[in-house]
């Protein structure tokens, strides 16, 4: 069999693996490419593979790095199966609907200034029908069975850790009356994250293509950044001001607000609102409320307490634009939780500009906060920011914490890793930026004997 990287191929974004044996052929997750404009071009074009012979695609998890050039498949003539875990196919849904919603919201402005200049209109990259097509090929794959996806190939799925339906995929061949396996790790989450459960270990497989994206470093422990966060939360709710968290609406927002509910009951802190001021963020969490047979024994235990029921007052969604508004005359002490996670976009915006310039307002940067960003800046401490072409003063407190990553650090890498050693599988490593992937290959080396591969685009390897 010959895997082809089109892909998370020496970055971390637009993963898809497409794999051919003699008598099938599949592609692993279908992404889109994140990040600078030269990434974001690339997302014109389907992965270049013949889609009217494609036997299948088989998605690890729904973040749209997994998932986005789905409709391009579609508009590529494919019309076969998308198989991923059922809260997967949910998700799956939200996410490409939400993110034809907001490549058109960003094209309409766009458009009007091309339209002034006597320029042509840009399409967007997909439309409803390319989306809805993708959405229908959708089709539900078990957990810890193996299942027939295309001729001579079985997949079994076993837990990611990383987000709600994330997995591991093992993909054993049957070709010549012989039987190969490879294993595809998807994002795998970091060990003790809640609501989802840890990811778990396959013990024997051919080839292992794991992601790397932590490969260089750990994260500060878990515990250390939830008191962090209750420390800071508690300070704020002295100065009376609005608490603002920029997040992502799938994984971050559910688990921050798992965090509080903890930190209500063990932790001491005295219950005040919280608004989910993000339709997507909403939606994400009533599919994530859907599905109890993924939660961990913690979650499990927390919604059977009933506790959970009393903290649901304090928390308000606020999926409507009126609703949204309506949170600049709400009175503080009060977290507002709204995308986007990096502050680029989204209703967060008219937040930190009605809030910034207030001395008693704080903001708790929970995530990545990538460069040329309105988050990256507020990070650096500068003193002054533009939002919506107006000029605002900060001085409002910024926190940074550091250790929620919804992605394995280096030691729950190698420890996933390890139970695979002593099969002594052929590695390649994936999903990291060079530096990542490289330091996290030499560690393997040393510690393993055994020699990773660091596949560039477009690159193949043969099973
Ligand atoms: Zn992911």
């Amino acid at each position: 069999m010959k895997i082809t990287f089109y892909g998370a191929a020496g970055g971390v974004t637009g993963t898809a693996y497409y794999c051919e044996s003699s008598g099938a052929r599949i592609l692993i997750d279908c992404g889109m490419f994140q990040g600078g404009r030269r990434d974001e071009a690339r997302n014109k074009k389907a992965p270049p593979v013949n889609y009217r012979t494609l036997d299948a695609i088989v998605l690890t998890h729904a973040h749209l790095d997994h998932c986005g050039r789905l409709p391009l498949v579609v508009r590529d003539g494919y019309r076969g199966p998308i198989f991923g875990t059922p809260a997967t196919m949910d998700l799956v849904a939200l996410v490409l609907r939400d993110s034809l919603k907001v490549q058109t919201s960003d094209l309409e402005k766009l458009n009007r200034r091309l339209s002034r200049n006597g320029k042509s209109k840009i399409k967007p990259l997909f439309d409803e029908a390319d989306v809805e097509g993708a959405i229908s090929l959708m089709k539900p794959l078990p957990y810890h069975e193996p299942f027939s996806v295309a001729p001579g190939m079985e997949i079994t799925v076993d837990e990611a850790g990383h987000i709600l339906g994330s997995g591991t995929l093992k993909l054993v061949l049957t070709e010549d009356g012989k039987k190969k396996s490879v294993i595809f790790s998807g994002d795998l989450g970091a060990h003790g994250m809640p609501i989802v459960r840890d990811s778990e270990n396959f013990t024997e497989a051919d080839m292992v293509i794991m992601e790397s994206t932590y490969g260089d470093r750990n994260h500060k422990p878990l515990q250390e950044t939830i008191d962090e966060m209750t420390g800071i939360i508690k300070r704020a709710l002295d100065t009376k001001g609005k608490i603002l968290v920029p997040s992502f609406a799938i994984g971050r927002t559910q688990d921050i607000i798992y965090y509080i509910e903890q930190a209500f009951r063990k932790g001491g802190l005295p219950r005040f609102p919280i608004y989910i001021d993000s339709p997507m963020a909403v939606e994400a969490s009533r599919i994530y409320m859907s599905h109890p047979e993924l939660f961990d024994d913690e979650m499990i235990e927390f919604r059977g307490s009933g506790e959970e029921q009393r903290d649901r007052g304090f928390i308000h969604p606020t999926p409507t634009a009126e609703e949204s508004k309506h949170l600049n005359d709400v009175p503080g002490p009060c977290m507002i939780i709204a995308g986007s996670g990096m502050c680029n976009a989204g209703r967060i915006k008219h937040h930190l500009r009605h809030n910034l310039w207030k001395p008693e307002t704080s903001v708790l940067i929970v995530g990545y906060q990538g460069e040329g960003t309105l988050g990256r800046r507020l990070v650096n401490g500068d003193k002054f920011v533009n939002i919506f072409g107006e000029r605002i003063a900060v001085l409002a407190q910024i926190y940074k914490l550091g250790g929620f990553s919804a992605h394995a650090g280096q030691s729950d890498l190698l420890q996933w890793l390890n139970a695979l050693v002593p099969c002594r599988p052929k590695v390649v490593l994936t999903h990291g930026e060079d530096k990542a992937r490289a330091t996290l290959a030499n560690i393997i080396l040393d510690r393993y004997g055994l020699q990773p591969f660091l596949p560039q685009y477009a690159e193949s390897i043969i099973l």
